[in-house]
């Protein structure tokens, strides 16, 4: 039956497609420089090209999930001028999205149930670029009198790269890099790996701009996208601060959070962190000004292109 094409638009009809950014923070405690890094780098690329740039909670991991955190990061957004698009995800409200990719790969025969203890694991294996690679245990089915724990994907040897709008060629043999990787945890929890794909494709997100300290997990997602025939959106990958001892600013690493006083002051050294060079002056106009500066002189091509930055004064 052919489609009325009063009622369907045929694809040429539609508009092409807009830059579509986002900023996920997982709410662990409240925003430090560290995440705020992130999320002026997304918003900037974002609004410099007439984008959109969108919010998603990324509450998955619920036994890291900080009561009151969410909430503190929103309004921290929202004091600093970070103003998101349209309604904000929320990852706790998406199992069945979840589910329902997961029922796909286990009819597309790429995943396996694993009965593997974590001690298991490491007790007997290589270590890869972002722990043990798993040793394919369960890979041929359960041992016998084993009970199913989590859910792997499995990983092959063909090599899954990309161009980082940043940091260059990034490719990855999953298979030996890696290993199997789960997608739902012992905890029945969906893994991080699977959710960001089953988002970004659901927010129609097509440029990712998000710290390196994720750079490693992208030939996974993008693997899984392709798995799920999901789009790939395009990556840039911002230096992650670190403190002089070369630790990422994190809540482990005692951060302190954003200060919400001075928020244009803290804006400014940020531009300086991402090589925005922003004029001295600039830390006494005020949060409209800023912003208007900022997006007017935002340079992606000045970006630093390294992995980690250290942050002078921590
Ligand atoms: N929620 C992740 C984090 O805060 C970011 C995930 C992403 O940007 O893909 O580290």
């Amino acid at each position: 039956m052919g489609l009325n094409p009063t009622i369907f638009k045929m694809p040429e009809d539609k508009p092409p497609t807009r830059y579509r950014g986002r900023f996920a923070p997982s709410p662990t405690g409240p925003l430090h420089f560290g995440s705020l890094v992130a999320a002026v780098g997304s918003f900037l690329e974002a609004r410099s090209r007439g984008g959109e740039w969108l919010v998603r909670m990324e509450d998955l991991d619920r036994p890291r999930t900080v009561p009151g955190a969410a909430d503190d990061i929103l309004r921290t957004l929202d004091i600093f001028g970070l103003h998101w698009d349209g309604e904000m995800m929320v990852q706790s409200a998406r199992n069945e999205a979840y589910r329902a990719a997961l029922a796909e790969m286990e009819k597309l025969g790429a995943v396996y149930p694993c009965a593997c203890t974590r001690k298991e694991i490491a007790d007997s294996v290589v270590s890869g670029i972002d722990g043990p690679v798993y040793p394919g245990i369960c890979r041929a089915g359960l041992p016998e009198g084993r009970t199913p724990r989590a859910m792997r994907v499995h990983t092959d040897s063909r090599p899954v790269g990309f161009d980082d709008a940043l940091q260059g060629r990034i490719s990855q043999n999953l298979e030996t890099q890696v290993g199997d990787f789960v997608v739902r945890r012992a905890d029945g929890l969906f893994a991080y790996q699977l959710a960001v794909v089953v988002d970004d494709a659901e927010q129609a997100i097509t440029h990712v701009v998000r710290g390196a300290d994720l750079l490693d997990s992208t030939p996974r997602q993008i693997y899984l996208q392709e798995l799920l025939s999901l789009p790939t959106p395009a990556y840039l990958h911002l230096p992650v601060a670190v403190n002089e001892r070369g630790e990422k600013l994190s809540k482990q690493t005692l951060a302190p959070a954003v200060n919400l006083a001075n928020t244009v002051a803290q804006l400014c050294e940020v531009l300086a962190f991402l090589n925005q060079a922003p004029p001295e002056e600039l830390k006494n106009v005020d949060l409209d000004d800023f912003w208007q500066w900022a997006i007017a002189h935002w340079r992606a091509d000045h970006l630093p292109a390294v992995r980690s930055r250290q942050l002078s004064g921590i």
